[in-house]
């Protein structure tokens, strides 16, 4: 029976990327996003290349519906074996800057979604008796803290926290909890991360933002979404199966640790 995977925020960016990595490594693919127009294309374009994949339109920061999603999964495809949280939010501001609305919308979605669905994808392993695999959206932000990305350095590196604790708490039932941790990949995360920093220094023009990171790359380019899949796939595959409570960096030779 052909294994099957969530992956969350996939509808596009690394997240669909990773989710048609693990479809063409032949899992089915439960696809995850708050957009739903977005969303319904990916599915379409999903089923159209012949995988097996199906849509759930849900919002990763309400235990609820992560649990909903959770069951979903296990409605349509009999079990769960991976779970992807890789929904995130990002957001520009000097830390003098930083409110109160930006520290709730960015912790409610990158920590509590990330924590809501490993708790609904371990509850479901234990359910089913079977080691699952948990993989969390971590960033080169979840080692080092950046300047004007505050608030969301502090999200992924909560993200690597929970990562390490589940790992601890979740060994001794089978199930392993890994984080992957990108770098500099041009998605529209970084569209909109770049045009803030612009907003944040005269001197900048769009774009310039984007390659000043990407220019201290040692491997000499931006990350690709296939960049992180590979890793992604391998953390989904029996080969990582000897890893636990780590979260590791894929971005080109940025950050050493
Ligand atoms: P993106 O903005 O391109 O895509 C994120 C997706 O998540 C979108 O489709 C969006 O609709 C969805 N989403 C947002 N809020 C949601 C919610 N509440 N519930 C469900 N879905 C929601 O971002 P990306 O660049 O693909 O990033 C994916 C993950 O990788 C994020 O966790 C991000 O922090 C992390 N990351 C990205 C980079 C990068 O360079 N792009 C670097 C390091 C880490």
């Amino acid at each position: 029976m052909s294994k099957t995977a969530i992956v969350t925020g996939s509808a596009g960016g690394l997240g669909k990327g990773i989710a048609e990595r693990l479809a063409n490594d032949g899992f089915n693919v439960v696809l995850q996003d708050i957009n739903e127009e977005l969303l319904l294309e990916t599915e379409k374009e999903f089923k159209g290349k012949g995988f097996n994949a199906v849509a759930f339109r849900s919002d990763v920061s309400k235990k609820k519906e992560q649990e909903e999603l959770v069951q979903f999964a296990v409605t349509e495809f009999g079990q769960l074996d991976v779970m992807v949280n890789n929904a995130g939010v990002d957001a520009v501001t000097s830390i003098l800057e930083i409110g109160e609305d930006e520290l709730k919308k960015l912790f409610s979605i990158n920590v509590f979604g990330t924590l809501f669905g490993i708790q609904a994808a371990a509850k479901q392993f234990m359910k089913q008796n079977s080691k699952g695999k948990i993989i969390n959206a971590c960033s080169i932000a979840g080692h080092e803290s950046y300047e004007v990305l505050g608030t969301y350095s502090a999200t992924k590196h909560s993200v690597r926290s929970f990562t390490q604790t589940a790992a601890k708490e979740l060994a001794d039932k089978g199930i392993t909890v890994n984080a992957y941790c990108p770098g500099i990949a041009k998605t529209k995360m970084w569209d909109r991360i770049d045009e803030e920093m612009v907003k944040l220094n005269d001197s900048l023009e769009i774009g310039d933002a984007f390659a000043e990171f990407s220019s201290a790359i040692k491997l000499g380019r931006y990350q690709e979404p296939t960049d992180v899949a590979n890793l992604v796939s391998f953390l989904a595959s029996k080969d990582s199966n000897y890893i636990t409570g780590q979260s590791i960096l894929t971005d080109g030779g940025l950050v050493y640790r």
